[in-house]
Order: structure tokens, then sequence, then C-alpha cells
């Protein structure tokens, strides 16, 4: 039998078929829980399932999602949106200025900053040792406060809910395919493809959050542990599914 994966569940839900809804209580609430806690999001677990059981979501949409990870990437997306912010007074105009010197894993050291990810986490899921990550920031801290006015400790976490609005509007035909995200996390790169998506990465922000998000999701999918079976019962009955049957050694051996 051929394994049942996100894209099936991806198109399963579209169709409002059990089957996808299912995996989805499985397999990616464990993510979802975690991306709210992250995002210190008050919403309970249980209206956010309310809400992605409309297959009508843009995040059921076709084309859809290429990969799991992407997959992730617009859940946050979609649970989490950008709050509405009127001014910012750091745009990413000012980042570019500014953090001209920094290299493209640096950039994303310091843009981890805007996504509420502290040194240890950031290090964590970019795996680093934490003072690279604080080295990196530390600089950047620097690099803003020479190319600002008004510059003060914490701006980038303080605005970061903006600048990621801001990045996600700034998208080019020049951009990564995004392939290119997945090929560099998994180390199936050449040398010069490599240096050629590093070389985009120093020029734009939408790239660097988009790869930084797409870490987050490669992250939060490991990291997280599976709902117990008790939880899973209580979500599959708020999505009227219909109790999920013991595989037959378990009913046997009464476990
Ligand atoms: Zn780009």
């Amino acid at each position: 039998m051929a394994i049942y994966t996100c894209l099936d569940m991806i198109r399963d839900c579209r169709a409002n078929a059990a089957a996808g809804w299912s995996y989805l209580v499985r397999t990616y609430l464990p993510v979802t829980r975690w991306l709210l806690e992250h995002y210190q999001q008050q919403r309970p677990l249980e209206t956010v399932v309310q809400q992605l059981q409309d297959p009508k979501l843009p995040l059921w949409a076709a084309p859809g999602p290429a990969t799991e990870r992407d997959f992730v990437v617009q859940l946050r997306l979609q649970i989490i949106p950008d709050p509405n912010v009127a001014d910012n007074p750091l745009d990413l105009e000012i980042l570019t200025r500014a953090f001209e010197p920094l290299t493209a894993i640096e950039r994303q050291f310091v843009w981890f900053d805007t996504m509420a990810y502290d040194t240890g986490k950031t290090a964590i899921v970019m795996n680093v040792e934490p003072n690279t990550v604080e080295g990196a920031r530390q600089r950047g801290d620097e690099m803003l406060r020479s190319n600002m006015d008004n510059w003060s400790r914490g701006l980038l976490r303080k605005h970061g809910w903006a600048l990621g609005h801001a990045a996600r509007g700034a998208r080019t035909d020049a951009c990564l395919p995004h392939l290119a995200f997945l090929e560099m996390i998994d180390g199936r790169i050449t040398w010069n493809r490599k240096k050629d998506i590093e070389f985009h990465l120093m020029k734009c922000w939408y790239c660097v959050d988009h790869f930084c998000r797409i870490r987050e999701a490669d992250y939060a999918l490991h990291a997280v542990s599976p709902l117990g079976d008790e939880e899973v019962a209580r979500f599959r009955k708020l999505l009227n599914l219909p109790e999920e049957r013991k595989p037959l050694l378990a009913r046997l051996f009464g476990r």
C-alpha cells in the first residue's frame, strides 16, 4: 500500500474527506499547538481546529503547498495572521542599509529575532553554537544603532510582526524557487548553487523570511511530541470523525 502523505491529506481535506482530517489530527495538530505556543496565541487549539475544518480556507486552495514543510509555513500564516500594524519605524530599507555587511547566514540569525526566537532557540533551529548567534546579533544591533536616529534595544523583536508582513510583500520574480530552501537545509546542493542562493539572500528579505519559516517548519515537525490517544479521540469527536479503530494486534491483546 502506498504511504499516505501530506499531499494526500491536502487533497482529501479539500474534498472534505474523513481520511484527510484524521491525518491532520494525528500529524499536524502537535505542530499547530507548538506554533500557537511559540507565538503566544491565546486561542485554544479547539477553536483553531474548527477554523481549519473549513475546506474553503486559502490553506486548502489549489494548487496548494508543494511539500510538507511548505504546508506548515502556510498553516502558520493561516492560524496566526499578521496583526494590523499601523506604522513601523523600522522598515526593510533600513535593514538593507544597516545589515549590508552581514552574511546570508547571519541575516537568518538576526531575522529569527523578529520571529521571537531567542539566541538559544535560534541556535538549536540553525544547528550552530549559541555564541555564534549572539555575536551576529550584537553586531547587527550595533549596525542598526549607527544607521538610526532613534535606535533603542530590542527593535527587531518589537517590530517583528510588521517586518514579517513587509518581507512577505517584497517577493519578486527573481526570488528563489521553493525547492532551493529545502535543498539548502537538506544539504543536497552544489557549491555553485549554494553561492547563488546566498547571493540572492543578501539582497532579499522575502527569501530570508521564507527560509527562516521553512527552517521553523522543519524544526517544529521534528521537535513536537505526538498527541496522546485521549486527545486524538477528543479532536476526532470535535471534527465529527468516527472513533478510530485500534490496529488488529492491539485489539487482540486488549491494548
Ligand atoms: Zn527573494
